[in-house]
């Protein structure tokens, strides 16, 4: 058979949410075979699988063990590349479906957000030589010590680029939008799409919000060097954005806006404190975002880091934090604080050299104060700026409503009119 190019596509939860659309990713990839190349399929589970199992594991017990829900959550991607490869059969293409495991995704041992190692893919390679096209079950891998893990929410981008980095492939990830626009389209409805972006500027944009790809996905896509092409299911091939490692820089600095609704913190007034309580997170296997501190004051560092302006703050991703109220009304460090985080968002700009002028955040600052928007907390990177803001979900200061007005203010289109 012509071997021309290896290609991994990936194929989210909406685009595989039910068996119309499951026979209709089959024809799409059937259309993409039938043109020569090798497909290894990575697919998410069906639709809202992943929550409605989250669901059920919180309806049997308090505190389900991580290990367990990996076992649960797996099934999930399990279930819908036994299916597809299914549908493939049906039209008559020749198909085999494969847990992480089987693909060799080797992680490390951290249940609910593991991060892949190394990636065997022997047999993988073997049923493309043969003719077959690989359906491989998304957001999982298996550890030294044959564990099932998973990795994170979103992580069957990972599965895709840890494929495509190990089969050296060209990496497709399809779902509803095609491709990144300026700001969540479902949010801002002035965002556009964004042609091609850096590696950095996609990273950053995911890890604040931007879940059309996943964060860890884009930074293993970086280290191994490959393009991601993020595109439309059911659109052809071309229509959507590349993130390369070059790409023209933005118009005014500003790429785009991602914004996150919940945030959870773990809060202590005593900088002293802040080894126990990363420890506590590690302990607990639960992710950790940036950690913000200071200590004010002049005099011997051990009075000013228990002053008591001094405050220390962890953000926690909340999608992965799974159980983490509960662990902490059970376990937290003495001197810290669990903070619900239910009324905190944050908002960030992205682009490359942001902070080059740093007229910027000044402006950002004096047009949030304008609109009478709480800002809790600032943090900064070469490549971001993230407003803590408070989310009063019907006014001004909702997080939405932020993110639409510095959209309007900051991101420059690229093109006119939107896709
Ligand atoms: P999948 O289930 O296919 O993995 P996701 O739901 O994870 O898809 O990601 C696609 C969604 O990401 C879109 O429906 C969109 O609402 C949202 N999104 C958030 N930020 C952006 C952005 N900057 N560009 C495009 N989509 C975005
Ligand atoms: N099904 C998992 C999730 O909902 C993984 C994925 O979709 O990439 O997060
Ligand atoms: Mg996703």
């Amino acid at each position: 058979m012509t071997t021309s190019k290896t290609i991994v596509q990936k194929y989210g939860g909406s685009s595989v949410a039910d068996i119309r659309k499951i026979r209709a990713v089959a024809a799409q990839v059937k259309a993409r075979r039938d043109q020569g190349h090798r497909l290894c399929v990575v697919v998410s589970a069906m639709g809202k699988t992943t929550d409605e199992l989250l669901q059920l594991a919180a309806q049997v017990a308090k505190a389900p063990p991580r290990r367990e829900l990996d076992m649960l959550l797996t099934t999930g991607e399990r279930a819908s590349a036994a299916l597809l490869a299914m549908a493939l059969h049906d039209v008559g293409v020749d198909a085999i479906s494969f847990t992480g495991s089987q693909a060799g995704i080797i992680t490390n041992a951290t249940h609910a957000g593991a991060r892949v190692l190394e990636v065997r893919p022997y047999r993988v390679q073997d049923e493309l030589d043969g003719g077959r096209v690989v359906v491989l079950a998304g957001f999982q891998g298996v550890s030294y010590a044959k564990e099932i893990t998973t990795l994170g929410r979103g992580g069957s981008d990972t599965t895709a680029v840890a494929l495509a980095a190990a089969l050296d492939a060209d990496c497709e990830i399809y779902s509803d939008v095609d491709g990144v626009w300026t700001s969540d389209p479902r949010v801002v409805p002035e965002a556009t799409r964004i042609e091609a972006l850096t590696h950095e500027e996609m990273q950053e944009l995911a890890a604040a919000g931007a879940k059309v790809l996943n964060a860890q996905a884009v930074q293993f896509a970086k280290a191994k060097g490959i393009a991601i092409f993020a595109l439309q299911t059911g659109l052809a091939a071309g229509n959507g954005t590349v993130v390369r490692k070059d790409a023209p820089a933005p118009v005014g600095g500003v790429r785009g806006v991602a914004h996150k609704n919940l945030l959870h913190r773990l809060v202590a007034n005593d900088l002293t404190r802040l080894p126990a309580m990363l420890d506590f997170l590690a302990r607990h296997q639960l992710p950790t975002g940036p950690v913000i501190a200071y200590a004010a004051g002049m005099g011997p560092i051990e009075r000013r880091y228990q002053a008591h302006d001094a405050r220390v703050e962890i953000l926690v991703p909340p999608e992965d934090a799974h159980g983490f109220r509960r662990i902490c009304a059970e376990n937290i460090p003495e001197g810290a604080r669990f903070w619900d985080g239910a009324d905190v968002g944050a908002v960030s700009l992205v682009g490359q050299g942001i902070l080059d002028d740093p007229r910027l955040l000044a402006d950002s600052l004096r047009l949030l104060a304008a609109e009478k928007i709480d800002v809790d907390g600032i943090s900064t990177s070469s490549f971001r700026v993230t407003f803590l803001v408070r989310a009063d979900p019907e006014g001004a200061g909702s997080v939405g409503a932020v993110a639409r007005l510095l959209h309007r203010r900051f991101v420059k289109a690229e093109r006119a009119e939107p896709p």
